[in-house]
């Protein structure tokens, strides 16, 4: 038996405890059926009943139910909604507008030049990406507005979002179902399942119908959003098991008191790390104070001559996941939904040993 550590994964990553739980039992005899969760039909009244409600709850927790959304569970991951966005919503010779905050961002925007064009509204990657650029103009021509409310590379955060009388699409990848916002400002929502949902393999897309079918561009079915949404999300075999261990997260998720109440206890961990980062001359955060991530804590040493001592130090304390991005280096600490507020504890009692040893 090996002590369960304190998980600090970008994603996947961390999932509430009852959610391997009841995940592991549904492997083995799903629902008392004497059948694996792994083996049933996905058409089957069982787990049909899994797929109505993961999308009715996923509505529910962000406050859409009854106004005009439909959510999808997906395959392919955010990097498809990358595309599909633009294919769905960038008409024959029209435009949409970005915000580059990084590099999934980034990504999103290469896409997109693919179907047409494509304004960048602002950048912050002349600065390495570490802030949010505000006060840029969104372009009211454009077919709509794409960025990305949490950006798990460079732990920054919107939290204030523009005004618009365009479609607003957000990738959430990172930051779903973490902090209230008014989601109904959004008219296209996409996230990964594998951050604060559930595991790697579905891509939940929350949609308000309104906007769909505007394009006049021929959509082959796999990639459009109206297909999947007329097929109720099983246009072909959804991924399954990604999608149940998803609703045993919400589910988790709506008995602790919903987004509200998980925002309070997310808001408490990103105090506790962010003062001590603040507070210990032998660390910096990268990010500007005003952006930074309650999801994902960036920061380095202040000497790096000290590297080995304190990845000696968080390794023997059961911390797992804390380096950086492979492209930025440095330490990066995800805090998701489900990562408990004694996981962070132990990582600034850590971070104050560390300067006591080394002072
Ligand atoms: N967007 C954001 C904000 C992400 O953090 C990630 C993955 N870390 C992606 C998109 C890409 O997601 P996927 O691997 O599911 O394609």
């Amino acid at each position: 038996h090996t002590m369960k550590k304190h998980n600090y994964s970008a994603g996947p990553c961390i999932l509430p405890q009852e959610v391997f739980e009841k995940s592991a039992a549904a492997i083995l005899n799903f629902n008392n059926s004497g059948l694996s969760i792994l083996e049933i039909s996905h058409r089957s009244k069982d787990f049909v009943a899994i797929m109505e409600e993961a999308r009715a709850l996923a509505l529910d927790l962000l406050g859409l139910t009854g106004k005009g959304y439909q959510a999808l569970f997906l395959h392919g991951g955010a990097s498809l909604e990358f595309l599909m966005v633009p294919f769905n919503l960038m008409k024959e010779n029209g435009k949409a507008a970005y915000l580059d905050t990084g590099t999934w961002a980034n990504s999103a925007i290469k896409e997109a030049k693919a179907f047409g064009e494509t304004v960048l509204v602002a950048s912050s990657k002349p600065e390495n990406y570490n802030h949010i650029p505000k006060g840029f103009e969104i372009p009211a021509d454009a077919d709509y507005f794409h960025c990305t409310s949490n950006n798990t590379i460079f732990g920054t955060q919107i939290k204030s979002f523009p005004e618009t009388n365009i479609p607003m699409v957000c990738d959430m990848s990172s930051d779903i179902f973490s902090r209230v916002l008014d989601f109904s400002k959004f008219d296209l929502i996409y996230a990964g399942a594998q951050k604060n949902m559930g595991p790697a393999g579905t891509t939940l897309v929350v949609i308000k119908e309104e906007i769909l079918g505007k394009t006049g561009r021929n959509i082959p079915n796999m990639l459009n959003f109206q297909q999947h949404i007329e097929k109720e999300s099983m246009y072909n075999t959804p991924p399954v098991f990604a999608i149940y261990a998803s609703l045993l997260t919400l589910q988790w998720l709506k008995n602790l008191g919903g987004i509200a109440a998980i925002e309070k206890i997310n808001n408490e961990k990103a105090a506790l790390l962010y003062t001590e980062i603040d507070r210990n001359p032998y660390f910096k955060g990268t990010a500007n104070t005003e952006d930074r991530s309650n999801m994902n804590a960036t920061f380095l040493l202040n000497d790096e001559a000290n590297a080995p001592l304190f990845d000696e130090m968080w390794k023997a304390a059961g911390i797992s996941g804390l380096p950086g991005h492979r492209s930025v280096g440095g330490y990066r600490a995800s805090m998701y939904n489900a990562l408990p507020l004694e996981s962070v504890q132990v990582l600034v009692d850590v971070m104050q040993e560390f300067e006591k040893k080394v002072s």
